[in-house]
């Protein structure tokens, strides 16, 4: 059994928010560039060349990409082989996202959902935990804006519905959500599982590399298909009118009940952040 402690994970977490907030993902920025050349609107192209400005800036002088430094959710992924000493994962993750939001000078974004006071410090954070084989510990930082998050909506279709249903549900949100998750944009999509799996797996989508195809050959040709169609609804970057509203649809999928077909979507903004660790 192997033991990490939790003043390692806190001190872990502390600078992963930091570094999601200040650096994109090279896939990310290659797409920015990709972008830069395939957009057909000008007033697009030059959103694209915001946006590469923008993250060059951002990772040289280590500040935040953007001014909405997003809701801290971590993805962790725990051997059954490790033991956590000294306190609880959650506590421990709090406790490094209060470090870093307040040592990288990071909006806190949290608050009671009624009084609407803030937390202060971003927390609490959502942790989804899944238990693996081995004896590490995995943590995927994926700190989400709320302008993109407010554009997510789970449905339940019906089973007929099939492909044809999932497609144009997909697109509409699209439609609806236009400018509002600040395109150029992944769209992550959950097919099937329970509700709160489908949503899961609509969140998680987000983390695969832009341009990596879905392995499973039925499901590239849907992500194609849905990217196809959400650009040609000419929304383009930032709303201004254009040929890229999506930089990539990426999908997951999860058996189903017999009576249900879930359908959930989480848009991500171009401010895709996300970074890993593992201890
Ligand atoms: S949706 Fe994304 S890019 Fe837009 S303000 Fe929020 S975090 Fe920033």
């Amino acid at each position: 059994m192997r033991i990490v402690h939790v003043d390692d994970i806190a001190k872990a977490v502390n600078e992963l928010v930091k570094k999601a907030n200040f650096e994109l993902g090279r896939d990310v920025v290659a797409a920015f560039e990709k972008g830069l050349k395939d957009e057909v609107s000008p007033a697009g192209r030059a959103v694209f060349g915001a946006l590469i400005e923008n993250a060059e800036i951002a990772k040289r002088e280590s500040v935040p990409m953007c001014q909405d430094t997003g809701y801290a959710v971590f993805f962790v992924e725990m051997g059954r082989d490790l033991h956590i000493e000294g306190g609880l994962l959650q506590d421990a993750i709090d406790d490094g996202v209060r470090r870093g939001y307040a040592e990288g000078f990071l909006r806190k974004s949290i608050c009671d959902p009624f009084t609407r006071k803030n937390t202060k410090d971003n927390t609490p954070t959502v942790v989804i935990l899944e238990l693996v084989e081995g004896d590490r510990l995995k943590i995927v930082a994926a700190p989400k804006g709320g302008g993109s998050e407010n554009m997510s909506r789970l449905t339940m279709l019906s089973p007929a519905a099939g492909k044809k249903g999932i497609v144009d549900f997909v697109v509409k949100r699209c439609e609806e959500a236009g400018s509002n998750p600040c395109p150029p944009v992944i769209v992550g999509v959950g097919v099937g599982g329970s509700a709160e799996k489908c949503m899961t797996m609509a969140k998680k989508a987000l983390l695969r590399p832009i341009g990596q195809k879905n392995p499973d050959a039925e499901l590239a040709e849907l992500e194609a298909e849905i990217l196809k169609k959400v650009n040609d609804l000419g929304i383009g970057p930032q709303g201004l009118g254009g040929s890229i509203f999506a930089m990539a649809v990426h999908i997951e999928k999860y058996p189903c009940h017999i009576a249900s077909l879930p359908l959930a979507v989480n848009i991500c903004c171009h401010a895709s952040r996300h970074k890993e660790v593992l201890l």
